[in-house]
C-alpha cells in the first residue's frame, strides 16, 4: 500500500472512531489559543486550562495581557512549569500581536514563527484551528504514530511535517492530529502501543512487523 492510501486509511479510520476532533486546550479567543499553546510545553493541558482560567478572567484580552505586570503573571503562570521563559514569551508575544498587528492573530505561518515562543506546531496548531487552514500539527503523538504507521520515517518534527503534508489530502491533515492525540492517549500509547484493539493495525506497518501479525 503506497504512503498516500494508507494516509487516506487512516484518516477515514479514526474519524469513525473519533467523530469528535478538536483542539484538547480550551479557549475563547486565537490570542488566548496563542498563550495556551506556549504554556502547554512540557505541561499537560488539564493543568493549562485550570491556569488559564485563572489568567484570563485576570486579562481578559491581547492588550490587557501586553500590559501585565511580568511578576503577576509569572505566579499566575507558575504551575505549569518554565515559567520565567513562558512569561517572557507571553509578555512579548502580547505586546508583539497589539503593536504590529492590532490585536488580530495572523492567519499565516511564516507571521506566526516571528512571535517569540512560536514554534511551528504551535503556528500550525493557529491556522488550522482558528483559520480552517491546511495544517499538520507535528506534537509527540502524531510524529510517533505517523512513523509506527509508516507514514513518514524520521522523528524530526519538521520533516515529518513535510512528509505528512505530502500524502495527507491538505483539508483533512488538522483534525488528523487531533484524533493522533487522542489515539495515542487511548490506544497508540508511547511504549506500550495496544496493537491487538487497534482500528489501524490491518495496515500498520508496526503491527505488521510483530511475531503473531
Ligand atoms: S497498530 Fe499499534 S503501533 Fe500501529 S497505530 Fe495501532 S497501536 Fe499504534
Amino acid at each position: 500500500m503506497d504512503r498516500r492510501e494508507k494516509a487516506r486509511k487512516t484518516v477515514e479510520a479514526l474519524e469513525k472512531e473519533y467523530p469528535v476532533a478538536k483542539c484538547t486546550l480550551s479557549y475563547e479567543d486565537a490570542w488566548q489559543l496563542m498563550v495556551s499553546v506556549r504554556l502547554a510545553a512540557q505541561c499537560t493541558d488539564a493543568r493549562v486550562d485550570t491556569v488559564t482560567a485563572v489568567l484570563y478572567e485576570k486579562y481578559p484580552s491581547a492588550a490587557a495581557l501586553a500590559g501585565a505586570e511580568y511578576d503577576d503573571v509569572f505566579e499566575i503562570v507558575r504551575p505549569c512549569g518554565l515559567g520565567a521563559s513562558k512569561t517572557r514569551d507571553i509578555l512579548a508575544s502580547m505586546k508583539m500581536l497589539c503593536e504590529e498587528y492590532g490585536g488580530i492573530v495572523p492567519d499565516d505561518i511564516d507571521a506566526l514563527l516571528r512571535f517569540p515562543g512560536v514554534g511551528r506546531k504551535s503556528a500550525n496548531l493557529i491556522v488550522g484551528d482558528i483559520y480552517g487552514k491546511p495544517a499538520i500539527v507535528c506534537d509527540t503523538h502524531c510524529i510517533r504514530i505517523s512513523r509506527l504507521l509508516g507514514l513518514t520515517d524520521t522523528d524530526d518534527p519538521a520533516k515529518a511535517e513535510k512528509q505528512l503534508r505530502e500524502v495527507v489530502e491538505p483539508d483533512k491533515g488538522n483534525d488528523l492530529c487531533h484524533r493522533f492525540v487522542l489515539h495515542g492517549r487511548a490506544v497508540c500509547i508511547a511504549r506500550r502501543p495496544q496493537c491487538g484493539k487497534c482500528c489501524l493495525r490491518a495496515f500498520c506497518d508496526h503491527a505488521q512487523s510483530l511475531p503473531d501479525a
